[in-house]
């Protein structure tokens, strides 16, 4: 009976260390998201002032994108509507709204999805590796 209790609780403790370490590549995975997507923002911008042709309706999708840091909140591509925090849960808001943008129903895209999940089983795997 003390074995069995004893293989569960770490078998538990295991199975909440490998989620609370996959949500936080998750997390990370988000944030390198929203990164590449103002990225592409501001080197648009700088192709433009280079003189540059840059594809006019990209710059104008990704135009908001480009603010003061401390005005800088994350936004639906498609329809600019800000996001609030439950809207940004890495993963499960993506799964709940089935990868649309909760105002305006457009995909988000499989980028987003992608790259936190890839975060958070590169992160898994690096802890199952120790
Ligand atoms: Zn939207």
């Amino acid at each position: 009976m003390g074995l069995i209790f004893l293989w569960f609780f770490v078998t538990i403790r295991s199975m909440i260390k490998f989620v609370l370490v996959g949500f936080l590549g998750a997390i990370l995975g988000s944030f390198a998201g929203a990164q590449i997507w103002r990225l592409r923002a501001r080197q648009l911008v700088e192709d433009k002032k280079a003189g540059e042709k840059v594809d006019q309706k990209e710059l104008k999708k990704l135009s908001p994108l480009i603010k003061k840091i401390s005005k800088d909140r994350s936004r639906c591509l498609s329809c600019g509507h800000e996001l609030k925090w439950y809207d940004l849960i890495p993963v499960v808001s993506w799964v709940a709204g089935l990868g649309r943008c909760r105002y305006c129903k457009a995909f988000i895209g499989w980028t987003e999805i992608l790259l936190e999940l890839v975060m958070a089983g590169l992160f898994v795997a690096s802890v199952a590796c120790l």
